[in-house]
This record gives C-alpha cells, sequence and structure tokens, in this order.
C-alpha cells in the first residue's frame, strides 16, 4: 500500500537485516547521525558474528539474529559475560521474527539475495515499513508481496539507490502512465565498460568485484559488472512503480552521478544527482517525511564538468536484454532468471566458471526449463528450489565437456 508518510516524534525503532554487509555499514552510519531519532532494537545478518558482536556492543539491540546457529554460539561466547541487553537467537526463522517484531516500525531490508526474502516477506506481512534494498525479493516474488502489502498495510519504500532516485523524482511510489511518460535508469557500467571483449574469459573474481564508483558486497559487484544488476533493477522499477519493460530505459552513466531521470507527459524530465554513496536514499527513506542531515562530501559540478550518457551495448552487457525479455515472460521467469544468477555468480566467485559463462548458463536456464506463474509464496520456494537444482545440473554438464 502506498500512502504518505506519518510525522512522529518519538525515536522510530529499526530492524536491520543484513546489519553485517555493505547495506548494513551504510545504515549504521546514518542511524550513528541521527540517536536522537532512532532506535536499532534489532539486527539480523548469517554468519559474521565478530562484526555482529562490535554491533550489538554499540547499538544494544533488544535482539540479534544469526541464521547460522554455530555463528549464534561463537557470538554468544565473544559476548561472554559482559552486560548487553540483547537476546542472541539463532536460525532462519530467528531472522524472519526480528523483521516482524511488534516493537519495530522500519525494518531495512538488506540481506542480499533470495536468501532475504522469507524475512523481507514478514516485514510485509507484518505491515512494516519496510526500506527494501533486497531487489532479489522483489524479482522473484514481486506481485505476491505487492499483494501480501496491500493487504497488510506494509509501505515499500525503495534504497536501491535508482528507485529511490525515481521515488524522489516522482514524488512518490505512484508512476501513472497519464502523468508520467518513461523512467530511466542509469548503469556506471561497472568495471569492464572499456575492457578489450576479448579478453572478458580472463576475468577474475577479484576484477569483476572491483566496481569503479560504489562499494558493495561481492554478490551486487558482479551483477554490476555483467549489468545483470541493471537488468534486476529493470524489474524492480516496472514492479514497483506499476510500469511495463518499455516504460524502462537503461543509459550508460559511468560516473553514477544522476541515478535515475523520470520523464513527464509534459516533457519535463527531472533528474536525481547525488554522491555515490548509500547513506543518501538510506537516509531520505528513513526520514521520510522530513529530511535527515548527513554528513556526505557534497557534490561538486564544476569539479564533475560533465555529465556523459551512452547506450547500452548489448554484446559487452548480454545480460540486460535476458532480464528484459524475463520480464516480458512475467514473474515465473524474472524467478528464474534470479535463482539461475545466483548460482551462476556463486559459481564464479568459486572460481568454477569463467565470467563469460555467467549469462550463457542463465539464458540456457531460461530457455530450458519449464516456467511456471507461482501462485503463493510456497510456489515461489519450491520453483526457486526446482531451478538451482536444474542450473546446478548445467554446471555439472559444462565442466564435463570442458
Ligand atoms: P553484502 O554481501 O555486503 O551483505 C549481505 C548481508 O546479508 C550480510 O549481512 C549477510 O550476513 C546477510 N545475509 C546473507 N545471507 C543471509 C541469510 N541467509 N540470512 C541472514 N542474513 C544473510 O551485500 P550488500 O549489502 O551489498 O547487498 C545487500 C542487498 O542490497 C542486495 O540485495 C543488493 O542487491 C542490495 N543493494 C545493495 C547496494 C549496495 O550498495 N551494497 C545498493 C543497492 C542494493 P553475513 O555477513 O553474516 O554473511
Ligand atoms: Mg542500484
Amino acid at each position: 500500500m502506498v500512502s504518505t508518510p506519518q510525522v512522529t516524534t518519538r525515536r522510530q525503532r529499526v530492524a536491520l537485516l543484513g546489519a553485517t554487509g555493505s547495506i548494513g555499514a551504510s545504515t549504521l552510519k546514518v542511524l550513528r547521525q541521527h540517536p536522537d531519532k532512532f532506535e536499532l532494537v534489532a539486527v539480523a545478518a548469517q554468519s559474521n558474528w565478530s562484526e555482529m558482536c562490535a554491533i550489538v556492543k554499540e547499538f544494544a539491540p533488544a535482539v540479534c539474529a544469526l541464521a547460522e546457529p554455530s555463528s549464534a554460539l561463537e557470538l554468544r561466547r565473544a559476548l561472554g559475560t559482559q552486560s548487553v541487553p540483547t537476546r542472541i537467537e539463532s536460525g532462519c526463522d530467528a531472522v524472519a521474527a526480528a523483521a516482524s517484531m511488534t516493537e519495530v516500525d522500519i525494518v531495512v531490508a538488506g540481506i542480499s539475495g533470495f536468501a532475504g526474502l522469507a524475512s523481507t516477506w514478514a516485514a510485509v506481512a507484518a505491515g512494516k515499513r519496510v526500506l527494501l534494498a533486497n531487489k532479489e525479493a522483489l524479482v522473484a516474488a514481486g506481485r505476491l508481496l505487492l499483494t501480501e502489502a496491500a493487504k497488510s498495510g506494509a509501505e515499500l519504500l525503495p534504497i536501491d539507490s535508482e528507485h529511490n532516485a525515481v521515488y524522489q523524482c516522482a514524488g512518490g511510489i505512484e508512476c501513472d502512465p497519464q502523468r508520467i511518460r518513461a523512467i530511466t535508469l542509469t548503469a556506471s557500467g561497472g568495471p569492464f565498460r572499456t575492457r578489450e571483449l576479448s579478453t572478458f574469459d580472463t576475468i577474475t573474481p577479484l576484477e569483476a568485484c572491483k566496481h569503479p564508483t560504489w562499494s558493495m558486497g561481492r554478490k551486487i559487484s558482479v551483477d554490476s559488472a555483467t549489468l545483470m544488476n541493471k537488468g534486476l533493477e529493470v524489474i524492480e522499477a516496472a514492479l514497483l512503480f506499476g510500469r511495463l519493460g518499455a516504460d524502462i530505459g537503461v543509459v550508460i552513466h559511468p560516473t553514477s552521478t544522476v541515478h535515475a531521470l523520470v520523464e513527464y507527459v509534459d516533457g519535463s524530465v527531472l533528474a536525481h544527482l547525488g554522491p555515490a554513496d548509500m547513506q543518501v536514499p538510506i537516509a531520505h527513506a528513513l526520514g521520510l517525511p522530513s529530511r535527515l542531515s548527513l554528513d556526505v562530501s557534497p557534490l561538486s559540478l564544476t569539479k564533475l564538468g560533465r555529465l556523459e550518457f551512452f547506450e547500452v551495448d548489448a554484446r559487452r552487457y548480454p545480460a540486460l536484454p535476458l532480464a528484459y525479455e524475463a520480464l516480458r515472460q512475467g514473474q515465473g521467469a524474472c524467478l528464474v532468471l534470479n535463482a539461475a544468477n545466483e548460482i551462476a555468480v556463486g559459481a564464479f566467485l568459486s572460481e568454477q566458471i569463467r565470467f563469460t559463462d555467467i549469462v550463457p548458463l542463465v539464458e540456457q536456464t531460461l530457455q530450458t526449463f519449464s516456467i511456471r506463474e507461482p501462485q503463493s509464496l510456497d510456489d515461489v520456494f519450491a520453483l526457486d528450489i526446482e531451478v538451482r537444482s536444474f542450473a546446478n545440473e548445467l554446471l555439472v554438464q559444462r565442466a564435463v565437456m570442458l
């Protein structure tokens, strides 16, 4: 459901899912700057207990959930007899429970990948204000998630920088075609924008994770290098703003200064500019309907000098047309695209396949897997498991062929 956020005076209580990751770190930076406005009451992650230990000591949340039980044990051991009021919970259910606690007002959904769906869903079903970074949840189960939000009264606020930019340029999540003609998302082009195509098969995980403008987790960094990230974002935008793929364009913009543009039916185009720092969209969504001051380096147009935009070269970035095709086919195909991509990126990061094998693996899965439309969350989980095992099978076949 979309509504105008209300002004409140008491501190807003935040649950941070993926607290130990890159979105987690940016959110904590914003929270540190506004202790009078926000209270961190729950944190969750998978296994990084040492990072979590520091977070728990600093913020003393009521609950800390680690999906991996042995890591929760380590965390309890590390905290020892120190007097923190935090209850340490373990397991995937504990992560979802942290997202739906009655004491929580705002949930930052910052877990990476499909692994974030269960907790994002729990937050939505509990009617929270959900700051959505976890785009894979939306790509895999968007229609169901939006229907659930309409039922529960949850507010979905995008903090993916481009979608947050669209939200700001459109004046909300409503992007009615009577008012708005088109949306453009920008893409930096990743680390291989100018690299010789013939050398792509020698790209290493380390090179792929060196993003030129943003500092992010490994999975999204590889997705940014293939431009699958932008493909997932086109699907995310189509779902969030209720538009067709044909209404959503992508341009390469190497400096990531303009994050998105919204073209109105009268020809006016509003663009959102800002530093490439995730604190900015996170602070925007946390602060709604007000603005939070933020200690980030200001954008200097004169230092920047010029803004450059280029068309996307489909030979360099075949993942983007593939994502548009999945969007055209429907929700089931988007789920398949996402699951196959997670398998392929994982295989690349663990050096089982080459960079140039990622997109063909996703494409082959999309073409040969028999896709059906998920009707329920259970369907989504079942389909995701099937696609992963299919894609893993393809990986084995490829390994045999090499
Ligand atoms: P990171 O890899 O940096 O962090 C991932 C976080 O998710 C970690 O806290 C990790 O815990 C946690 N996690 C992973 N699996 C599980 C699980 N099964 N249960 C509980 N927690 C889990 O990723 P990012 O922060 O870069 O990305 C997070 C999401 O935000 C992604 O969906 C990404 O697409 C999106 N996003 C990120 C942006 C960025 O700038 N980083 C920009 C826009 C969107 P642990 O550390 O213990 O493994
Ligand atoms: Mg983005």
